[in-house]
């Protein structure tokens, strides 16, 4: 289980972004001109593993990662602490840790305001994190850009539609207005690709998928108007595609705001967020990593609104329609 962006923020935040043992500046990522023995670690006080230093198989495996467990270390030290456990006890190390957060709050006057924003603003990241299934996004992504057939199984619907009503709901502390409009922009793309995916949804494979209906399959012998639905069908799963593409855009203009705002090293070991499509005639599949263009990001909401996305979409990096309508046949 991964450290959350909240626990990151509270370690690091309270630590003043300092070694708890020798208060030497840490950074948060490896870079090839800082000296690498001062990269911070999140070292645990009693071991992620049950037989690491100070290992106690008792403790359930999601307070081993949680603030309390966590100490802020520099390369070096977290060395010499994990190869003398003898020395470096648990007691020790959570009197070491409470010892630096005092200094840091009497030395260096630590903004609390800020401190319990930047917290709230990670919780928020996490939870979206969470029920956005961004883990894996190029996976679910897939299954709605999947051929001619949108899909999606059902428990991630309801947690899309759930993570609407929170992002909606929030209070927000107001301190980074483009993080949370980067939010409020994701909001509104996720209602319209959502609604738009519902209109034409059903259940299927007992209740757990949600598929696109082929409602161009008619019961009588009408080639017109099989031909007029198979286009409006066709207009149906490029716009869900075209707003699933859209939506890409809008989680990675968070991740970007987040890395500007919150934490520099921000998922940049997973990457931007890509999706798939496919299979294509030659069964192959085509993976794109899809964004704003930097004229996009000038605006505060870049998404436009569903009506003029209709035709707006046209000129994003990739679309799959465009026009306000289905061509009349
Ligand atoms: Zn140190």
């Amino acid at each position: 289980m991964a450290i959350s962006l909240k626990t990151q923020k509270m370690l690091w935040g309270r630590a003043a972004g300092r070694c708890s043992k020798c208060r030497k500046d840490l950074y948060e990522d490896e870079t090839e001109t800082d000296d690498p023995t001062l990269v911070g670690e999140n070292c645990h006080i009693v071991a992620e593993s049950d037989d690491g230093p100070r290992a106690n198989p008792e403790m359930p495996p999601e307070r081993r990662n949680s603030y309390g467990n966590l100490i802020l270390l520099c390369r070096n030290d977290h060395r010499i602490i994990d190869t003398q456990p003898g020395e470096y006890t648990i007691e020790r190390l959570h009197q070491m840790k409470a010892d630096h957060e005092a200094w840091v709050r009497q030395n260096l006057g630590l903004d609390e305001a800020k401190q319990h924003d930047d917290e709230q603003y990670s919780a928020i990241v996490d939870e979206w994190e969470k029920l956005a299934h961004l883990a894996s996004w190029t996976a679910w992504s897939s299954h709605v850009l999947g051929g001619d057939h949108p899909a999606m199984w059902k428990g991630l619907d309801e947690d899309l539609y759930a993570l609407r009503d929170r992002l909606l709901t929030r209070v927000w502390p107001g301190r980074y207005p483009d993080l949370e409009n980067a939010f409020r922009n994701f909001r509104f793309v996720l209602q319209d690709f959502q609604e738009t995916f519902r209109e034409q949804a059903e259940s299927r494979g007992g209740d757990e998928t949600l598929m696109t209906r082929r409602f161009y399959k008619i019961d009588e012998w009408n080639p017109e108007r099989y031909r007029r639905l198979l286009q409006q069908y066709e207009y149906h799963v490029a716009l869900v595609s075209d707003l699933m593409l859209e939506l890409t855009r809008a989680a990675n203009l968070i991740c970007d705001r987040v890395r500007q705002n919150l934490k520099r090293s921000y998922r940049l070991h997973e990457g931007r967020l890509a999706v798939e499509s496919g299979p294509y005639e030659d069964l192959s599949f085509k993976k794109w990593v899809v964004q704003y263009s930097q004229e996009e990001r000038q605006k505060a909401i870049p998404y436009p609104g569903l009506e003029s996305f209709l035709t707006e979409r046209a000129k994003r990096d990739r679309s799959f329609g465009d026009g306000p309508v289905a061509d009349a046949l």
